[in-house]
């Protein structure tokens, strides 16, 4: 099958990249994204995660960048880390092929590194507001060669009390860039933002369609409220807990309104036996992005996170959402059910109601035009709660890393020798071009570091590139060659 990503305007490199990936066919958002990206306009795209908004703008821009551009080209802003890491991994993928560096800047990180990186070439940065203005402030970030913006997930960049770091950044770039702001809903703020920075913007909007939400199926519990003194009101635990094992999900997410919740929850189910992990804005940054890429890999079954640290971070076919407790916004109710049911697959979302959520649940049943009748409990048979248990104590099968498909035909070596003796990039792919049967394309991402420096090699060719390169000079000297993975 041809891949139809070549009706767009895209370099072979792009094309193969999306290949790999396993992108045959754009999306709703790529259809109407691309090529107007491609034409330079300003786009305003109303959309969610899950409909393929980030491959919408990261194809145009890993289009538009040039390997021998030194500053960067694009700028992307984020309002999570972890959105941060998602999506420089997504551009880094897709421009991989044309060997684009993609640093990603972010809070909670030495600065002294993100600094180190920034000072090589760098073709897209990616981070959020507060450290890519701490990068500016510092003259760490570059912004003469800025020609594109990208404001991502808008809405909760507001939400997070990035309003004044985002104008201070458009204020920064001189360069009259042109700008795509990503956005699930258009508020008056965005509005504001929108007729004050956007040149003639063209509005692209993905719609939810009928058929995604006839394909998650929705059941609502009612159950008695916690009290003061009982953070986790046992009835609505044993509810929960026996309709997670009813259900059996292989992964699924729960959400919490608070991040103590999420606490309670968490070491709750442990301490049943149940293998979970937890995400919300006060763990460590470390811990959020190591548990983002375990729940990935299927290490543990069930996620539990607050709305914020959770909206817009991508996982293949989760079967089921809970609402452990009901979201407090409509929007809310519409993103997390969002998060199963995708790409055809059907979806099962179950919430618990309380008395003081009722109010909000007829306010999300007319924003979704449809009602969310209460269904009956049925307790659980003893051969389910068997099924759930034996599960837990299933050994893990890891799922494939995403760029996986990449890995296999791309080999990293370590070169001794980087900037301390005036190592360029230059210099490795003049030797390395020098290699009977090796091309410029079959050199991938290099890094030059203080003392060493990487350099990946593409298309299968990297065991003759390591045997070449155990007697060939590179900067007048031999130079200690090994593989890194
Ligand atoms: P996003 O909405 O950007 O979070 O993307 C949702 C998921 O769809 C991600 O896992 C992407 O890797 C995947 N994806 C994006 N574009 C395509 C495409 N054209 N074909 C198949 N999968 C895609």
């Amino acid at each position: 099958m041809t891949n139809q990503f070549k009706n767009y305007k895209l370099s072979n490199e792009i094309i193969d990249a999306l290949t790999i990936l396993g992108y045959t066919e754009p999306t709703e958002i790529q259809k109407e994204v691309i090529s107007l990206a491609l034409q330079g306009r300003d786009i305003v795209g109303k959309s969610q995660t899950g409909s393929g908004k980030t491959a919408a703008f990261a194809i145009p821009l890993c289009e538009e960048a040039v390997w021998e551009d030194n500053a960067p080209t694009a700028l992307v802003l984020e309002p999570t880390r972890e959105l941060t890491v998602q999506t420089k991994q997504e551009i880094f993928h897709i421009g991989r092929k044309k060997r684009l560096k993609v640093p990603d800047v972010f809070g909670g990180f030495p600065i002294d590194k993100q600094i180190q990186t920034l000072k090589q070439k760098s073709h897209i940065v990616v981070g959020t507001p507060g450290r890519v203005m701490d990068h500016i402030r510092r003259g760490t970030l570059i912004l003469s060669n800025v020609k594109s913006v990208v404001i991502d997930e808008a809405d909760l960049m507001f939400d997070m009390g990035f309003a004044d770091d985002m104008r201070q950044i458009l204020g920064e770039i001189k360069t009259n860039p042109r700008i795509m702001l990503f956005s699930a809903t258009i508020g008056e703020a965005i509005e504001d933002m929108i007729e004050r920075y956007l040149k003639e913007p063209v509005f692209v909007e993905v719609a939810i369609t009928e058929e995604t939400r006839i394909d998650i199926k929705q059941e609502i519990y009612e159950v008695e409220k916690a009290s003061e003194e009982n953070e986790l009101n046992n009835e609505k635990y044993e509810t929960f807990l026996h309709l997670l094992a009813r259900e059996n999900p292989d992964s699924c997410m729960i959400f919490c309104g608070t991040k103590e919740m999420v606490n309670v929850l968490c070491r709750k189910l442990r301490k049943d036996g149940v293998k979970c992990g937890m995400i919300h804005g006060d763990i460590d940054q470390q811990d959020r992005i190591r548990t983002v890429e375990g729940f990935r890999e299927g290490r543990f079954r069930y996620l539990i996170a607050t709305d914020v640290v959770a909206r817009g971070i991508d996982f293949d076919n989760l079967s089921h959402v809970f609402n452990y407790d009901f979201p407090t916004g409509r929007e809310t109710y519409v993103h997390r059910i969002g998060r199963t049911g995708r790409n055809g697959n059907t979806g099962i979302a179950i919430s618990l109601v309380t008395e003081s959520d009722q109010k909000m649940k007829s306010m999300v049943e007319s924003y979704v035009g449809y009602e969310l009748p209460v269904t009956e409990y049925v307790p659980v048979s003893k051969d389910e709660e068997n099924a759930f248990w034996q599960r837990q104590n299933e050994k893990v099968v890891l799922k494939k890393k995403k760029g996986a498909e990449f890995n296999k035909t791309i080999t990293k070596l370590s070169i001794s020798g980087g900037k301390k003796s005036k190592m360029r990039a230059v210099d490795i792919v003049g030797t390395i071009c020098s290699i009977n049967g090796i091309l410029a394309d079959d050199i991938g991402v290099i890094d030059v570091r203080d003392s060493l420096t990487y350099v990946e090699i593409l298309n299968g060719k990297g065991k003759k590139v390591l045997d070449a390169l155990q007697d060939k000079t590179i900067k007048g000297k031999v130079r200690k060659v090994r593989l890194t993975r």
